[in-house]
């Protein structure tokens, strides 16, 4: 059974005060059977690093694919891990749209996350014309093909299908939209990789969600900055 993940990504938004509700969070999820990770800006790693949390593990947002060098303003694979970062999200669509990450750059940072032993979460997903013009599943397919490098595990990667038009859009994908991908995704990586939904998930609707036999977790924005919206669809996981 492939392993269940409630994953938060906080993009850029929190300051150090901020971390109080990855505590809650951390004080929420204790005695739950999936695993939670928040995916913090960079700048608050560190100082999560250092606090008294037992269940919630960290992740970064995105590295850089070079262990160190003259990229300035860039985040290394190496320094997320030394910060106390566990996983890292790559190739996430914001990424792919304001920085113009292409599939070969996701590739990159996979194997780099890799190197420096983080888990890589890797997003994929379609954007509203590519969905209407019928082309989501090749799409995909496409993304996979271009951004995994040899030698996938389950223990080092995790894809989440986060269809472009449902980020932070209130617009979930339905039930069946989410089951197709989903199948279609268990079918191309084997039975044990996790795969995760994102995409305005939210306590309302993530049951529903978790319900499809393909859907292992989510990836959640929005609703993972505090702990009385992150918690209850963490809950609905570990239900599930
Ligand atoms: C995301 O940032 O990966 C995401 C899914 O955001 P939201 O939950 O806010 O749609």
């Amino acid at each position: 059974m492939p392993q269940k993940y409630a994953a938060g990504n906080w993009k850029m938004n929190g300051l150090v005060s901020d971390l109080t509700e990855v505590l809650e969070i951390d004080k929420g999820v204790a005695g739950l059977s999936c695993k939670t990770i928040i995916c913090l800006p960079a700048t608050l790693i560190y100082a999560a690093d250092g606090d008294p949390r037992q269940h919630v593990e960290i992740g970064g947002q995105c590295c850089h694919s070079a262990p160190s060098g003259a990229h300035t303003g860039d985040v290394s694979a190496e320094m997320l891990f030394e910060a106390g970062a566990t996983y890292v999200i790559v190739g996430h669509s914001e990424r792919r749209a304001d920085h113009g990450e292409t599939d070969s750059d996701v590739r990159a940072q996979v194997g780099a996350a890799w190197r420096a032993g983080l888990v890589a979460i890797l997003c994929i997903g379609e954007t509203l014309e590519q969905r209407e013009a019928g082309e989501t599943l090749s799409v995909l397919m496409g993304q996979l093909d271009g951004s995994l490098p040899e030698g996938v595990t389950p223990e080092a990667l995790i894809v989440a299908y986060e269809p472009v038009w449902a980020i932070g859009t209130g617009k979930v994908a339905t039930p069946e939209q989410v089951a197709e991908v989903h199948d279609a995704l268990r079918e191309k990586l084997g039975p044990e990789i996790s795969l995760l939904y994102g995409g305005s998930v939210k306590a309302a609707n993530a049951a529903e969600l978790f319900a499809l036999t393909n859907v292992d977790g989510a990836l959640v924005g929005g609703a993972s900055l505090k702990a009385a919206d992150f918690v209850p669809i963490v809950k609905a996981l570990s239900d599930s």
